[in-house]
């Protein structure tokens, strides 16, 4: 456990760097506009050209066919030092029409911070002053190229403390955060970066520094509208933060202990989730004298609650108490010290890579366990795994790894892994976690179309020349190239990696997706449904009933079995305890595709009898996708049968959980 919330200070400060000269420059930038420039920037203006390579990437590792599509190299770069070197450099770039591409630490992935079209990269790292810090107004006023640590660091001299701030708070910029966008430790208690500015100051295009309350128009956009060049922040007094780590053997139980820790007990601090292909990474990367304290295969939560000790006693004991209920495990207080000090390392995995592949996505919490489901099963065979955040009561961020080999020829092919973890979530109603290059064909996704047009409106009045960071937010043919290549990758991906084993149901699908076979397909599964039984209560007396002579079930097709790999229906009905959940689910994954849940009784809809039983999980959907739901105590032979009935419907149609996300949609109409 933890005693204080301060952040490691790297403090190297900007003014500690290097100066660089100009007689070396190999510029594009004609001799006299390099002149020009360095007549601002002095010393400041960097050309050498090991700078300028590495500032032609972020944290992502780019392959180089990519490159080969944009100019990613930079001309120079410079370091302004005040908002009018700022006011002057753009002056230079539009008379000279030269791109001008605001940069702060690099450690965003999506290419916001990569030059397109190369042109004059911007390294705003020497503004890095707390210019004011007010206790009565809970706000402090920084220069946006200080890292999120140092300002931590200043902010705790004066008893206040950071509201929120990402997990690579270590290197990342205020400025770099504000105009990416995002959230991350604190936001579930706080809110993301956007709630807590409260105003800014902006060098436009046009040269004209304004200061505004305006985030929706800067904050997010990339630097697309103009350089941020002071922020005023709001910021919170220094409490004390203490985390309790506890661990569980299933996705599900660890997606429901979240739900629950947020409704019964205080709202964390924050709370971190590692899914349990991510644990089995870090069990790899482990290379110390302590043995690793998680399981295999284990799920780990950190929750972190802030105040006084009562207030956090509170917190940790409804923890404890969910845990208990959902088979968690509770670590003592060195390992909760450690995960919480590890918060800011979640790349550490890389040293058994040795490339990392990243991508990073929003999705609802409520679809958070499909999504890892979905990840597990898609990246069986991959070297992967996905860690996030609870950032607000209905929504989390994910990071989803991808172990590679940069120097392998066709490493293009796994880049397009980064990609995977939004698919998945834009599959569960999630949506990307910035734009940057790669994804800013789902701008109107991540904006939304009003403020998205508000945006374009403003770029249109103050930037016509297109010098600010252009190719961001509005691309279009490149991210539509990457798109389509993006599944070409896919395929060769897993060819490679797989063979034709997980290739092959790739056109199985598109074949199954046909209209014609699709319809005799689902001809053939509403007609011959083969159901397994999972009774927990009376009611399956009824469903024996159902299949024996009398109501005769197997007229319509029905042959009830008893083992899971053969059947495609599974009969839940009875009381669903937290003991038996886990099995349920367990017989359900081991049905194969497609699979159908239909639930009886009333028992297993709300509880029936024992509706407030302390052990009860209801509904059964919580657990596995219900198709359909049969109420009544207890369910008649014959309801069984209607049961049976609505669900060929749905089938015939493609309604059920399961078409709907492995099919197209087109409903071949429902029989009355
Ligand atoms: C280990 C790790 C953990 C991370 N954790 C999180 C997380 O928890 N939450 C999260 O949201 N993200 C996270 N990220 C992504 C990234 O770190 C953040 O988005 C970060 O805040 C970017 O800051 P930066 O200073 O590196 O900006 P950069 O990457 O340099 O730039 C980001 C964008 O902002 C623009 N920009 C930079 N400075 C300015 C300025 N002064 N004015 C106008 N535009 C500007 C750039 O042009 C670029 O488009 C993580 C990344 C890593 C590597
Ligand atoms: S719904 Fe009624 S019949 Fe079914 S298990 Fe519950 S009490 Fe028994």
């Amino acid at each position: 456990m933890f005693l204080s919330c301060a952040l490691p200070r790297p403090y190297l400060l900007a003014s500690d760097t290097i100066a660089y000269s100009v007689e070396n420059a190999e510029m594009t930038l004609k001799g006299e506009n390099a002149s020009e420039l360095a007549k601002i920037f002095g010393n400041r203006l960097i050309t050498a050209k090991h700078e300028l390579i590495i500032h032609s990437m972020d944290v992502g590792s780019l392959p180089k066919q990519v490159g080969w599509l944009m100019n990613t190299n930079p001309d120079a770069m410079v370091q302004p030092e005040t908002a009018q070197e700022v006011q002057l450099l753009y002056d230079f770039a539009r008379s000279h029409r030269i791109p001008v591409v605001p940069r702060g630490a690099g450690t965003s992935g999506y290419g916001g911070a990569i030059p397109r079209k190369g042109g004059i990269v911007v390294d705003m790292r020497r503004m890095d002053r707390v210019l004011s810090v007010d206790k009565e107004s809970m706000t402090a006023v920084v220069e946006p190229g200080i890292s999120w640590a140092n300002l931590q660091f200043e902010l705790n001299r004066h008893g206040l403390d950071l509201r929120c701030y990402p997990s690579s708070a270590v290197s990342a910029t205020i400025g770099g955060w504000v105009a990416q966008g995002g959230d991350g430790i604190g936001s579930l208690k706080y809110g993301n970066i956007n709630d807590n500015v409260v105003e800014l100051e902006v060098v436009l295009p046009n040269g004209k520094a304004i200061v505004t309350r305006d985030t929706d128009l800067f904050c997010d956009t990339e630097g697309i509208l103009g350089i941020i060049t002071k922020v005023t922040l709001k910021v919170k007094p220094l409490l004390p933060i203490r985390s309790i780590v506890v661990s569980f053997p299933e996705n599900y139980l660890m997606v429901f202990a979240i739900e629950r820790i947020m409704k019964d007990g205080p709202l964390p601090f924050t709370m971190r989730f590692e899914e349990s292909k991510y644990t089995d990474l870090k069990k790899r990367s482990w290379a110390e004298k302590e043995t690793f304290p998680f399981p295999v295969h284990h799920c780990v939560l950190l929750v972190a609650y802030e105040g006084t000790d009562e207030e956090i006693a509170q917190g940790f004991d409804v923890v404890r108490e969910v845990c208990e209920e959902l088979k968690g495990t509770v670590y003592d207080e060195d390992v909760a010290l450690r995960e919480w000090n590890d918060r800011f390392y979640p790349m550490r995995i890389k040293k058994i890579g040795p490339t990392l592949v990243v991508g990073q996505a929003f999705a609802p919490i409520e679809n958070l366990e499909a999504i890892l489901d979905d990840f597990q099963f898609e990246q069986a065979s991959a070297h992967a795994g996905i860690d996030g955040y609870v950032t607000s009561k209905t929504g989390v961020t994910m990071m989803g790894y991808f172990l590679e080999d940069e120097r392998r020829r066709f490493f293009m092919l796994s880049w397009s892994q980064s990609f995977v973890i939004f698919k998945i979530a834009q599959r569960h109603g999630g949506h990307p976690h910035s734009t940057g290059i790669w994804l800013a064909n789902y701008a109107p996704v991540y904006f939304g179309t009003r403020r998205l047009g508000r945006i374009r409106a403003a770029k249109l009045k103050l930037d016509p020349l297109e010098i600010s960071n252009p190719g961001k937010v509005f691309a279009y043919w490149l991210p539509l190239i990457l798109r389509v290549g993006k599944y070409f990758m896919w395929l060769g991906f897993d060819l490679f990696r797989n063979g034709f084993g997980r290739i092959a149901p790739i056109p199985l699908k598109w074949l199954q997706n046909l209209p014609p076979i699709k319809w005799l397909l689902r001809w053939g599964r509403a007609h011959s449904p083969w159901p397994v039984q999972y009774g927990l209560g009376c009611c399956m007396v009824d469903g024996a009933a159902a299949v024996a002579s009398r109501w005769d079930l197997e007229r319509f097709g029905m042959l009830p079995l008893f083992g899971p790999r053969q059947c495609d229906v599974l009969w839940v009905s009875g009381s669903l305890t937290k003991k038996m959940a886990p099995r349920l689910r367990r017989i359900y994954e081991q049905m194969p595709d497609p699979k159908f849940v239909i639930s009886f009784g009333q028992c297993a809809a709300s509880g029936g009898l024992f509706w407030d039983g302390y052990s009860l999980v209801t509904p059964p959907d919580k657990v596995v996708p219900v198709d359909v739901y049969l109420p009544g105590c207890p369910p008649k032979p014959s309801d069984f049968v209607r049961a049976h009935l609505i669900l060929q419907n749905k089938i015939r149609a493609g309604t059920t959980h399961w078409q709907q996300k492995h099919e197209s949609q087109d409903a071949m109409g429902v029989v009355k």
